[in-house]
Formats: structure tokens, sequence, C-alpha cells
């Protein structure tokens, strides 16, 4: 259970309640939740910690070995205390897991946009299907365009030739 706990996305954010391996389906589900017992509201900033609601959210992760992993994770909605905000209820941000309404992990999808960047959209499909982490030739190009571009760095000197 400990190796399982080291081999989550974030170690200081999420906790490793249990665990299900299915043999037979090559598959690991990991049901985690967040640790943090105080959340920020995302509007005013006010910290919370009462509790609305839960959901739970399937997000795909890396494959370890020939096992595909699931994390299983039990999001949380809080009520927001300041009575000045606009926002009640908000839902807590896993921004080190994922992104808002992502369906894999942020370290999958950077794997996914390495593959893309290098490959392309059919080649990367490819590739991608050797090393376990499937994904449509579109989601590989989509991942791609998301990459945010370097800034632009205006010189400071300009030489005769530039
Ligand atoms: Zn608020």
């Amino acid at each position: 259970m400990e190796l399982l706990y080291h081999l989550l996305p974030d170690t200081t954010n999420l906790q490793l309640k249990r665990w299900q391996f299915d043999k037979v389906q090559g598959t690991i589900t990991l049901i985690v939740s967040a640790v943090q017992t105080v959340i920020n509201c995302p509007v005013c900033n006010h910290p919370t910690h009462r509790i609305h609601s839960h959901y739970e959210r399937k997000l795909t992760d890396l494959p370890w070995a020939d096992y595909s992993i699931t994390l299983q994770l039990r999001v949380r909605k809080f009520f927001c205390i300041n009575t000045l905000c606009k926002r009640r209820i908000f839902t807590e941000r896993l921004t080190s897991v994922t992104a808002p309404w992502a369906r894999r992990t942020l370290r999958l999808a950077q794997r996914l946009s390495a593959i893309g960047l290098s490959l392309g959209g059919a080649a990367g499909v490819r590739l991608s299907e050797q090393l376990g982490v499937t994904a449509s030739r579109n989601t590989l190009l989509k991942l791609v365009r998301s990459i945010p571009l370097p800034p632009i760095v205006t010189p400071q000197i300009l030489g005769v030739d530039e």
C-alpha cells in the first residue's frame, strides 16, 4: 500500500484510501481523495471547511507495467462562507493532478503531448498504443495545440545583420 501511495501523481495532496486489482482486465483502480481540509474559495479566496457534497471523478493515469491505472477521485464541493461573495458553492481544484473537466491526469496528458509533438497524429497513435497510453489522433493533436507557446523575447541589442 505504501508503494502505491508513492506512485500517486501528487503525494502531498492526495491520500490513497484503497485500491482494486483486476488481473483479468489488466486494470488497477486507486481510490483517492484530497488531503486538505480547508480550501480557499476561487472567487474571494476566503478559506472554508464546510463541505456541501461529494462526487466521483475517474482519471486515467500512466500505466504501470502492463496494467492500466485509473484514479477514482472523490471530489468535494464546498460552501463559501464569505457572505459578501457571489459564489455560494465551489468544487475543489486539484491543479497538480488534473485540469478541470479532463479525464486524464496531467502527467499522462504531458506524455501524450510529447508523443504528439514528436510524431504527429497517426504515428503518435501507433506509438501510444505500444506504450499502453492509447489516445485518438484528434486527442493527440488537441493536446499539442494546447501547449502554450514560448514567450516572444525582443532582443535588447540588434546586430547589423539582423
Ligand atoms: Zn467566495
